[in-house]
């Protein structure tokens, strides 16, 4: 049980970014060190089975079907996907209406969207502003209209689209995750996986496995959010954006219902609250999956302030509402699971998106429309670009041409991903989140003004803040939370069961976080996660206490590293095993 907020704390005091983990992204840099004859050698390498890394991995390997000596040229793995997942589409989460247009242009004229395994077109939608007891509805606004987008499970699309790539003759190592960014002469070459089989003092069991270097001649970066190497590469090649990168968290349930739902339906207002001093942004989405299934979810912006706010409660909240219940009726919840979404936009995408023998793209870069609530169409083109541009850097230089060719074709990505839709749609919106740091009624007139004028009317760059550089307040939030029944509403711990987690609990802690902390931020920790890793274990001293960290538990939603900790990769394998988010 958490000790109660000390006195007098209604005042703004302690901000997260004041107690940084111990984590030096130079420690996750570094040479080769295996032995020449001992590294695997590829020719593409892909970190990341999402969208952005299996297109990327599909363009490749079309253009390499068409260009035989080039694929002969790049030895005997030309293209190899890697994926820290059990497999492809175990850590895929999204809601996930998908805009089609990427996959269109991916697959060439004959492909139809229908073949791909979903759930149909939208049909009917419908937006609500909710109170507490009552749901008004209101005109859908533009960035919400999904007339012509078809909804999907995205683990599955994930395992869809894997198979396509291997049909191309991509190699995809799962449960292999990406630890260290190796760097050569100033030039990516790769990256080190990490090693499995380690206990927790990280200490080698028997079934110690040391990770490998991967050798590569281009390196794409597709790690989706809060992408480990995707940081230290941004702080190497000083790659940082203009504006601080932001983040949502998404907490999602997918069950089976007894009524088929007819449209899709998302929320706003209740159970946020509106006052400018919370900075509660956010809301739901309420989708069918057929006649059978339904997903819902709540995404909340983790720029809030009340050390109280947990997006796993309001979730369950949301579906005591009189509008939400009946939906779920007599039904039963099938999977949960939590991710986060970058929201800075246009302003928070790296300052280029591609360094020597490195592309960046996805989520990874902030590649998302959060008006729109959408990046899966934005992470497929992006990794159509970056397989185009990576395979002219190759063909640039393959009869021996200097290596300014080559980077300059890498470079071509960079400019290709602005100057088409993703950079265009992004930048409409680009101050849209920020506005909503104002408050839900001011935000949503400027963002409103921003929608219709098509990002032509906006009233000025707005300033960006980290998400851990909010202060902290504490209200009584957490007593409003339905209890559990088991039935509608369900507790942290039962609903990690149903990401079907599997993290070995004699691992290593792959979770950074400062020892000794102020009791307000270690509440917050405690709420924020969803998947109950946290627990307060010690009786304050001079205000301070410490942290326990159940590592086991946790599904890499990444919300920890936008709030002052730090999610690193763990043994390959681990975390949640998605088959429906
Ligand atoms: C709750 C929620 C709802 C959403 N709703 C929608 C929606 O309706 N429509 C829409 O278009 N978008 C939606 N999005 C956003 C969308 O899901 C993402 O934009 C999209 O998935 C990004 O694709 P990606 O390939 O860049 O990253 P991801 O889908 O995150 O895939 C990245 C992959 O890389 C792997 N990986 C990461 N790091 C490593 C490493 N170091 N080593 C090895 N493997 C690694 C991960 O395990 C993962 O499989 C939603 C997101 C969330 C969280
Ligand atoms: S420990 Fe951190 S990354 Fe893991 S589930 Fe909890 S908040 Fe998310």
């Amino acid at each position: 049980m958490p000790p109660p907020a000390r006195p007098g704390l209604g005042g703004l005091m302690v901000r997260p970014a004041d107690y940084p983990p111990p984590f030096r992204a130079s420690d996750y840099v570094g040479e080769p060190t295996d032995p020449v004859d001992d590294r695997i050698e590829v020719g593409v390498l892909v970190v990341g089975a999402g969208p952005a890394g299996l297109s990327c991995a599909i363009r490749f390997g079309q253009l390499l079907e068409e260009n035989a000596d080039l694929a002969e040229n790049l030895g005997d793995v030309p293209l190899a996907v890697i994926e820290k997942g059990k497999q492809p589409g175990s850590h895929l989460l999204s809601g996930a209406i998908v805009n089609p247009v990427s996959l269109r242009r991916l697959f060439g004229p004959q492909f139809r969207i229908e073949d791909v395994p979903g759930y149909g077109p939208v049909q009917q939608e419908s937006v609500c502003l909710l109170t507490s007891e009552k749901s008004m509805r209101i005109p859908t606004p533009p960035p919400m209209r999904n007339h012509g987008n078809f909804i999907f499970s995205l683990s599955q699309l994930g395992r869809w689209l894997s198979s396509r790539a291997e049909e191309l003759g991509c190699m995809i190592l799962p449960q292999t995750a990406a630890v260290r960014l190796l760097v050569s002469a100033g030039k990516v070459v790769g990256v080190r996986t990490g090693d499995k089989g380690r206990g927790v003092d990280g200490e080698e069991l028997a079934r110690f496995e040391p990770g490998n270097d991967i050798v590569a001649r281009v390196t794409v970066l597709a790690e989706g959010t809060q992408g480990h190497l995707t940081s230290v590469a941004m702080n190497h090649f000083g790659l940082l954006p203009s504006d601080p990168q932001t983040w949502e968290l998404g907490v999602k349930e997918v069950w089976r219902v007894k009524k088929p739902l007819d449209r899709t339906i998302h929320t706003m207002g209740w159970p946020l609250r509106p006052e400018p001093r919370l900075r509660e942004f956010g809301g739901s989405f309420i989708y069918p999956m057929g006649s059978e299934m339904v997903t819902l979810g709540m995404v909340v912006g983790l720029d809030y302030r009340d050390s109280e706010l947990s997006v796993h409660d309001l979730l369950q909240q949301l579906k005591t509402h009189p509008m939400v219940w009946p939906i779920l009726e007599g039904g039963q919840r099938l999977e949960w699971g939590a991710k986060t979404i970058p929201s800075g936009g246009f302003n928070s995408l790296p300052r280029n998106l591609s360094a020597p023998g490195l592309l960046i793209c996805g989520d990874c870069a902030g590649m998302v429309n959060i008006p729109t609530l959408k990046g899966v169409h934005y992470a497929v083109e992006a990794g159509r670009l970056a397989a185009e541009s990576a395979f002219a850097a190759l063909k640039a230089t393959r009869s021996g041409g200097d290596e300014s060719r080559f980077q300059s074709a890498l470079g071509s990505y960079d400019r290709a991903v602005r100057s088409g839709f993703i950079g265009r749609d992004l930048y409409e919106v680009r101050d849209m989140r920020q506005a909503f740091g104002r408050g839900f009624f001011l935000g949503g007139v400027i963002s409103g003004v921003m929608a219709v004028s098509r990002g032509r009317i906006s009233i000025g760059k707005m300033r960006s803040e980290r998400d851990d550089a909010q202060p902290l307040t504490t209200t009584d939030r957490s007593s409003r939370y339905p209890k559990p029944d088991g039935a509608l509403t369900f507790d942290k711990l039962s609903s990690v069961f149903l990401s079907g987690n599997k993290t070995r609990d004699d691992q290593p802690n792959h979770i950074r976080l400062a020892q000794e902390v102020p009791v307000e931020l270690a509440r917050m920790w405690v709420n924020l996660c969803p998947a109950h890793v946290y627990q307060i274990d010690s009786e304050p001293r001079d205000g301070l206490v410490s942290v326990k960290i159940d590592a086991s538990n946790c599904v890499q939603c990444g919300a920890i590293s936008a709030r002052g900790g730090r999610l690193t990769p763990p043994e390959g394998g681990s975390g949640p095993e998605y088959s429906l988010s």
